[in-house]
């Protein structure tokens, strides 16, 4: 047998019987080597005690006590609770739902133990819930001398099966098995970082003397070492992809641009610079053969709106349909609105689809998109179901959409006429991307940003007040209008329930006609017919409704500039990205505007840390950026909910110093070790890697 760890089978493990590889087959395990790629995902601390009197509500900690005493409590759900001390002053209680008689009789007064577990605030202090303990005796050699890795859980294997096999990986590591280093000769542009088989061996197994806060802050060079070479493979992933996306033909939009400065001549206003630039890069990529995939990102109330226009009309121009999806039928409503008046007079028809429309209707509008009679339809994701077909698309523009993932844009391609035409794809976004981001899950899109609003815009100013407070607010709703203004009143509710949010506003909405009569109260929520939806809307547009009362159904798009109040219900539920979109409702117009945020109290300290970094700016990109650091993670870009970039171990936030020198490697990579990609991809993105398949 070799000592390459990558041609041993998992089956050679002790314990790994047929079920057991066929288990560990399906999460992309197929060799000894790849049991040490699967890395803790955290460590427990079990390495000190905790005295009583300074532990902390939230945190898992490990604690040595005595038992004062126990009792049966009959709630809810009987309990058996165990009080405790340490003689620091503190004192805990330990709850246990399922007991058995011989495990209380021994956790009797005097018992010693020592107990790991999540402390929380309970109705008698502090306590744990079903703690790991053990029943210490004078022959115990006190607490773990090293950290408790953690593995990522998974169904049929638990911490003692991962420790099983991850033991024996390690151990043939230890008797000369080597893994195969891709990175070996390429500059990682840090002097720092272990070798590979070091770095397996700290992240799997730290030893005492390892920099034991590093690990647990998740900046040890260890996982610096790997989370170096997740990130690189992804990027190489990407790149794979953008290849493989530009390989393909599109039809060739180079007409001279007459329509496109018809249309801007016919806006009330001139393009800003910013919107000018951007036109321009998109033309530039339409004139050529190859698709265009290009992502746009404007904060709320750049202008994205006119942007796309321009797109479409340099594409209907060059002689191709054009396509543009909304996420919401309110927001492609509205586009839809804004694209007839502008585009009808010019003589372009634009045609409407969504999955609303009576059977008859629906019919009639696929066959307009077929025969090629529509230029430019406007939908909601209707317009990518397979039974739409169109006669010769041209250009897919979608609309803040920045959850878009990768299979998504390649199933658009396939809405061309035939292979040699595949659709030029826009999409546009108000979140912005952290350059993380576009440097790993979006390389392979090119980037545009409308970095400038439109002139005349007045800061939005944004202030919190407590709920109990809520009748001041009301008056500061009717004194806006009063003076002609109009304002937003969003519901949030906890759960994605639209249907109880709807309830919400609802009541919410007549409470507030009756205390604002007589002025005129509307309401939109996602229950709604979409014709009354709309028609509502409209009544808001014109002015005849003075205070739209929403769910977050507004969130995108919605353009009303006359508006300039906003008041958002409990926005603790909300992210600040959604939060920062729905404050982009008002601050349209040149009137000054306002935003109250109408919080519960009392907030815990991130959420009044969160809400204070939207008092305290007004720049998308900036809110972004404080998001991710007092999140920690890449969740305001939504890429959890996509799996798309489901990272192992690199953490965006923590990792993002290391991009640079990645997007490096994967330049070496691609030129020098291309025989690299396929094993890297496979090592990292596992059974996902076949998505991004080379041309
Ligand atoms: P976004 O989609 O980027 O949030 P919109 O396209 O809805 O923004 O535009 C916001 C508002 O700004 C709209 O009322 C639009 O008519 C207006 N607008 C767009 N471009 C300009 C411009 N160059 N000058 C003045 N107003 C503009
Ligand atoms: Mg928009």
């Amino acid at each position: 047998m070799g000592n390459a760890l990558h041609e041993q089978l998992v089956t050679s493990l002790r314990g790994v019987g047929p079920a057991m590889a066929e288990k560990l087959a399906s999460l992309g395990i197929h060799t000894v080597q790849d049991v040490l790629f699967q890395l803790p995902s955290r460590y427990q601390d079990r390495t000190r005690i905790t005295p009583l009197s300074g532990l902390h509500a939230g945190l898992h900690t490990q604690v040595e006590v005595e038992v004062v005493g126990n009792e049966i409590a009959f709630g809810r759900r009987r309990a058996l609770l165990v009080t405790t001390s340490d003689g620091s002053g503190g004192r805990l209680t330990l709850r246990f739902f399922h007991f058995s008689q011989t495990q209380k009789a021994r956790l009797e007064r005097g018992a010693r133990l020592r107990c790991f577990g999540e402390a929380r605030r309970g109705p008698r202090g502090l306590e744990m819930v079903h703690p790991e303990y053990q029943h210490l005796d004078d022959s115990d050699d006190g607490p773990e001398e090293t950290l408790t890795p953690v593995y990522p859980s998974t169904e049929g294997l638990q911490q003692a099966g991962w420790r099983k096999l991850t033991d024996q990986a390690l151990a043939r590591l230890e008797v000369g098995g080597d893994v195969h280093d891709l990175l070996a000769g390429i500059p990682t542009g840090s002097e720092v970082l272990p070798t590979l088989d070091d770095a397996l061996r700290t992240l799997h197994r730290p030893r005492p003397e390892d920099d034991i806060p590093a690990l647990i802050e998740g900046v040890h060079p260890a996982r610096q070492r790997l989370a170096f070479e997740e990130l690189l493979s992804h990027r190489l992933a990407m790149l794979q992809l953008r290849d493989t996306a530009r390989a393909h033909s599109s039809p060739h939009l180079h007409a001279p641009g007459a329509l496109r400065h018809a249309l801007l001549e016919s806006m009330p206003f001139t393009p800003t610079g910013a919107q000018t630039r951007v036109i321009n890069e998109i033309c530039s990529d339409l004139a050529v053969p190859h698709p265009m995939q290009r992502l746009v990102q404007g904060d709320v109330g750049s202008g994205k709106t006119l942007v796309a226009a321009a797109a479409a009309a340099q594409a209907v121009e060059s002689g191709v349909q054009v396509a543009l999806m909304a996420p919401t039928e309110l927001l492609a409503e509205q586009h839809f609105h804004n694209f007839d008046a502008w585009f009808s007079p010019l003589g372009v028809s634009v045609g409407w689809l969504s999955g609303k429309l009576s059977a008859s209707q629906r019919r009639a509008s696929q066959a307009d998109i077929n025969a090629g009679h529509t230029a430019i339809t406007v939908g909601t994701h209707a317009l990518f179901q397979s039974d739409v077909s169109f006669d010769n698309l041209g250009l897919i523009i979608i609309d803040e959409q920045h959850r878009f993932g990768v299979a998504q844009r390649q199933a658009l391609r396939d809405k061309g006429p035939h292979a040699e035409a595949v659709p030029h794809q826009l999409i546009m976004t108000a979140t912005p991307i952290p350059r993380t981001l576009a440097m790993t899950s979006c390389a392979d899109l090119d980037y545009s940003v409308i970095d400038e609003l439109p002139p005349g815009r007045k800061p939005i100013t944004t202030v919190a007040v407590a709920a109990n407070r809520r009748g001041d607010v009301v008056e500061r709703v009717a004194a806006a209008i009063r003076e002609g203004r109009q304002a937003y009143w969003v519901c949030t509710l906890i759960e994605e329930s639209e249907s109880l949010a709807a309830e919400a506003a609802e009541e919410t909405a007549e409470a507030l006609a009756e205390a604002l009569q007589p002025h005129q109260v509307e309401l939109v929520h996602g229950r709604l017919k979409s014709a009354e939806k709309e028609s509502r809307m409209q009544r808001f547009k014109r002015g005849e409704a003075d205070l739209l009362v929403a769910t977050t159904v507004i969130e995108v798009g919605v353009d009303v500039p006359n508006a300039s109040l906003m008041i958002i219900e409990n926005p603790e539920r909300l992210g600040l990205a959604q939060l920062h979109q729905l404050r982009g409702r008002v601050g349209r117009g040149s009137a000054e505007s306002t935003c109250v945020l109408l919080y519960k109290a009392p907030l815990g300290e991130t959420a009044r840390e969160r809400l204070s970094v939207l008092r305290e700016s007004n720049d998308g990109f900036e809110i972004a950026e404080r998001d991710l650091a007092l999140r920690g993670s890449g969740e305001i870009f939504g890429t959890r909910q996509t799996g798309e970039m489901a990272l192992r171990i690199a953490n965006l936030s923590l990792d993002r110093g290391q991009l640079p020198s990645v997007a490096r490697a994967a330049d070496t990579i691609r030129s020098s070790h291309s025989n690299r990609i396929a094993p890297l991809l496979a090592r990292w993105l596992g059974q996902h890697a076949s998505d991004y398949a080379a041309v």
